[in-house]
């Protein structure tokens, strides 16, 4: 554990209300969501200002002390855990929360790395704009974390990952300096785009201090609807349809396996299933529009419905008739993350393959594993329509002890599911990063010029290998 007499250096620095040292407000902070990684570090670090980050960065330095980014500790690959050693601080930029301006002339809003989403959602309303990437854990992920991981989530169909949604980054690199790109520039040649480069570093590049992000309109009507069908195939056929009838109207389009929806209807209180009639596979699609013209979208996915129908492609489907029936549709969708951990030990992959591959995938991949690994059950949910699915595998009913299970087979059922992605040509990671769960593993399965390329620029940003350590870039004996 790093010694007190390093923590005092930085209570001078930040206050005592900038550092924690109690151990019963470390705890939470030093695991995972999903309870996998365990970390240990003496001290929580909490600047205000891009200034107090800069001189957290500079003692951090000239003390040789690595230092662990984290907002709102959502991860899903452990990016956010110190290591077990104890020989990290946490820097948590939570208290880094204003929204330093807001603009619905210029689309744009400036966000410290702090700012809950929800609350940016929040606040983009009132101003009659919209912030368009929301994802499960909005009530807790922070803008910082957003721009570190490149996030997805339900919208990316439409408006894209946090890359297209960006507009400028303020961060402090490993040197201490303030790198100032707030200005959100059309066009700026200047070289390398250093933005894009932060974007997705998992904070092994520079802390992100703020960050200059796009408003869309806001939404004039919205349909929202559940449908039922009989294959992801159908399900992808049905995406085509709709692109056809509706245009770039179509926002959400997500897909769920039956036995998912099982998870959430058993494990979240207050669900139903939208349908009666029991499908194989569900979809949940919204059309938005940004003005209220004739025919709404309710009218006109309504009609695309009718034709799928028609066409075979779609086999029992319901329209929310309201506000409080768009959201409970809604809830279901976000609430699947929660009902799988509810349901028992699984190993998750957030993957992507070709949009045309997927729906084959989603059937080959998920047969395959179960066969390969008797007792576990495999089904997909997620984002077909960007060729991103979570892809799980759940351990044999009646396990008890999940670790244990993870560690007999976690490395097998790994390195089986990677495989199989990179067959079909796909990314072991499409919106969740890498952080320390997959970096093995893109150790092994990534070519030698992307390793090459990693490691080249982490050495040039950080050459002392102070952000984020253990993170993302795959260890000398990983490939
Ligand atoms: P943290 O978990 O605290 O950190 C994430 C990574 O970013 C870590 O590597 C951390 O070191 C780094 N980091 C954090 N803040 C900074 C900073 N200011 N500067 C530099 N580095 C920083 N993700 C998706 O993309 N799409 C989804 O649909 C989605 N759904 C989710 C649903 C649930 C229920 C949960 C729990 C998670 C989901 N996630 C999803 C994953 C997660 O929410 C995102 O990765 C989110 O971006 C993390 O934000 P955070 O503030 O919690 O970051």
């Amino acid at each position: 554990m790093i010694a007190q007499t390093i923590i005092d250096r930085f209570i001078a620095l930040l206050g005592p209300k900038g550092v924690t040292t109690d151990p019963d407000d470390i705890a939470p902070w030093a695991s995972d969501w999903r309870g996998r990684y365990h970390g240990r570090a003496a001290a929580i670090l909490s600047p205000v200002s891009t200034q107090e980050v800069a001189a957290v960065v500079t003692l951090a330095r000239e003390l040789g002390v690595a230092l662990v980014p984290q907002g709102g500790n959502t991860s899903m690959v452990g990016g956010a855990t110190p290591p077990a050693d104890g020989s990290a601080l946490i820097l948590s930029l939570r208290r880094m929360n204003a929204i330093r301006s807001l603009s619905a002339q210029d689309n744009l809003a400036v966000c410290e790395a702090g700012v809950i989403l929800s609350n940016l959602h929040d606040a983009a309303t009132a101003a009659g704009r919209r912030f368009p990437l929301s994802l499960g854990a909005k009530g807790s992920a922070t803008i910082g974390g957003l721009v570190s991981t490149n996030a997805g989530g339900t919208q990316v169909l439409r408006h894209g990952t946090m890359r297209a949604l960006v507009e400028g980054v303020e961060a402090v690199l490993p040197d201490g300096s303030i790198f100032e790109g707030l200005d959100a520039l059309k066009k700026d040649n200047r070289g390398y785009d250093i933005k894009q480069l932060l974007i997705g570093a998992e904070g092994t590049l520079g802390i992100v201090t703020a960050a200059a992000l796009r408003l869309a309109p806001a939404i004039a009507a919205r349909a929202v609807g559940w449908v039922g069908v009989a294959s992801p195939a159908d399900a992808l056929a049905l995406l085509r349809l709709t692109e056809r009838e509706l245009g770039d109207s179509v926002e959400g389009f997500e897909v769920i396996a039956d036995e998912t929806l099982g998870f959430v209807l058993g494990h979240i209180p207050g669900t139903r299933s939208p349908i009666e009639t029991r499908t194989p596979w569900h979809v949940l699609i919204e059309v938005d529009h940004a003005t209220a013209a004739d025919p709404g979208p309710s009218e006109r996915l309504e009609q695309a419905l009718g034709a799928a129908m028609e066409q075979g492609i779609v086999i029992d489907a319901a329209i929310a008739a309201s506000e409080a029936q768009a959201e409970a549709f809604w809830r279901i969708r976000e609430s699947l993350s929660e009902s799988e951990k509810a349901q028992g030990p699984a190993l998750q992959y957030d993957i992507s393959v070709p949009v045309a591959r997927m729906p084959a995938f989603m059937i080959d991949a998920a047969d395959a594993a179960q066969a390969h690994f008797p007792g576990t059950t495999a089904s997909s949910f997620g984002h077909l329509g960007d060729g991103n699915v979570h892809f799980h595998v759940r351990a044999p009913r009646g396990t008890t002890d999940g670790r244990a299970w993870i560690a007999e087979q976690g490395q097998a059922i790994n390195a089986f599911v990677h495989d199989a992605v990179v067959a079909a040509g796909g990314s072991i990671s499409a919106e969740h990063g890498i952080g320390q769960m997959k970096r093995a593993e893109l150790g092994r399965l990534a070519s030698p010029a992307r390793i090459g390329a990693l490691r080249a620029i982490k050495a040039a940003f950080d050459p002392d290998g102070l952000f984020n350590p253990g993170k993302l870039i795959p260890l000398p004996d990983e490939g």
